[in-house]
């Protein structure tokens, strides 16, 4: 009888927890998406996506054909925001979902990762492209796979920029620019979340992935909280470094001063490839990634939909 007593309170539990699922809808993201995206992105094709270069223009072209065939709109004229890198002209590609709520659709989030990288890398057996896997084809991955998910389900009563930005091994420079740009347009900008290095797992952490600029604000506590886990944790070697203003989450946190950080799993002893040759989709862990990014997508749903800004800086 007991047992019994049990099993109803376990099924009731489990039938709660699907309904309360089903009011934000899973996204599945398999592992073999990732892996396409990531192919190509991180392919030698693209020769490590410098700015400037012709593989930076095909991981472009490839971006917003992503973004037109799941029916996410440019932002701008087109979807590419040109600005000038120190003598090179160069973009960001910005993807536009308008928010369903007439009141809450004049809030932004933005969703970013960088999409470029360093082209060339020092040689390792006849090797020179430096693939940027990691860095950041992963971030960008995870960005595209979002912006496709949110386009289908349209369960955001904000609106969202996903941005891929360009020139961040430059200087922060894509980011730079886009936070100008959109300060100049005086957007309501809610807040800012951006990926970085997101291939590999963390070794021996409680948690999943780290946030930059842990203490500036709530974030990665109303992250856990929606997400119902111990999604997210705070990395000393994170603060140490100052990550979180080294990546495009910064230009944004300066310009408007909200929380705007950066999620990774990047901790300096799980990874021997950064800026290395070596940085390839063969290191990669895409079942983590599709992991990662089925955990962000309720995260991302809850911060489209809360009616108020719940996200707090400190
Ligand atoms: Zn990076």
């Amino acid at each position: 009888m007991k047992q019994i007593t049990f099993f109803i309170i376990a099924l009731l539990f489990i039938t709660c927890k699907e309904v309360t699922t089903a009011q934000s809808p899973m996204s599945n993201i398999t592992a073999s998406d990732v892996e396409v995206i990531m192919n190509f992105l991180a392919s030698d094709a693209l020769e490590g996506r410098d700015t400037g270069s012709e593989g930076l223009e095909k991981a472009a072209k490839f971006i917003e054909e992503e973004f037109k065939k799941s029916g996410i709109e440019p932002y701008f004229d087109s979807y590419l925001n040109t600005f000038d890198a120190k003598g090179t002209e160069t973009y960001n590609v910005v993807g536009y979902l308008k928010g369903t709520d007439p009141d809450l659709a004049n809030q932004f989030v933005v969703i970013g990762a960088h999409f470029d990288h360093i082209g060339k890398g020092k040689p390792v057996s006849g090797d020179t492209i430096a693939n940027g896997a990691n860095d950041n084809a992963a971030g960008s991955t995870a960005v595209i796979s979002l912006a496709k998910h949110f386009a289908k389900t349209k369960n955001n009563k904000r609106s969202v920029l996903f941005v891929l930005f360009g020139a961040e091994e430059r200087g922060l420079l894509g980011s730079g620019h886009l936070a100008k740009v959109l300060k100049e347009k005086n957007i309501d900008l809610y807040t800012m979340v951006n990926f970085e290095m997101i291939g590999v797992p963390l070794n021996d952490k409680s948690y999943k992935a780290y946030i930059t600029g842990y203490e500036i604000s709530n974030m990665a506590e109303k992250i856990n909280e929606y997400s119902g886990k111990e999604f997210i944790g705070f990395l000393p070697k994170a603060k140490e470094f100052q990550l979180f203003r080294r990546s495009d989450n910064y230009p944004f946190h300066k310009e408007f001063n909200v929380p705007c950080q950066t999620i990774s799993t990047f901790d300096f002893t799980n990874y021997d490839y950064y800026h290395h040759v070596d940085d390839e989709v063969s290191e990669m862990n895409f079942e983590f990634m599709a992991e990662l990014i089925n955990d962000c997508a309720p995260v991302i749903a809850k911060i489209l939909n809360t009616p108020t800004k719940e996200i707090k800086l400190n």
